[in-house]
Formats: structure tokens, sequence, C-alpha cells
């Protein structure tokens, strides 16, 4: 993406990938709740942001080293990469 001021990883992202499933993988594989559903860019998984109590697009991106999500949250358009703590709109 050509994206004004984003990192490296922001702009190795081809074309943002959106959440085929609007539920965290995770949570629903353990019965949790969430808050808030990021979407992963290295592999498309959704999983549940850091307000969520298992942090599970977190936790994923340090594990699998995938550093960009997306938020999967209606109405909104922006990236952020962990390993920049930086965040940008689309
Ligand atoms: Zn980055
Ligand atoms: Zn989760
Ligand atoms: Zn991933």
């Amino acid at each position: 993406m050509e994206l004004e001021g984003a990192c490296a990883h922001i702009r190795d992202v081809p074309q943002v990938r959106v959440a085929e499933r609007r539920e965290c993988e995770d949570c629903v594989r353990v019965g949790a709740a969430w808050v808030h559903l990021r979407t992963c860019q290295s592999c498309g998984g959704t999983r549940c942001c850091d307000s969520s109590p298992n942090q599970h697009a977190s936790g994923h991106a340090r594990a699998a080293s995938h550093p960009v999500i997306c938020s999967a949250e209606p109405g909104e358009r922006w990236l952020y990469c962990f390993p920049d703590d930086e965040g940008v709109e689309y």
C-alpha cells in the first residue's frame, strides 16, 4: 500500500485483507468473548483486539511474526503495525 508515512511492513501489504468471518477464531474455539476484531494482513486470520480479555490478535502477531493488522470493525479503515507501534488510515 502506498500510504503516506507508513512503515515498510505496511507498505509491503499489497492490498488490505478483510475479515472472512466477523468473529475471533481463537475466542470461538474456547467460548470466550471479545470487544473488537482485527484481521492479520499476513495470513488473513481474524482475532480480538487488546481491549479484549484474551488479546488474540497481538498474541498471534508476536507468535507468528505477522506484523500488520487492519481493523475488522465496520466503517473503520486503518492498518496497524505491531513492531513499529504505528497506525495509518487507508
Ligand atoms: Zn512496521
Ligand atoms: Zn480472541
Ligand atoms: Zn497472521
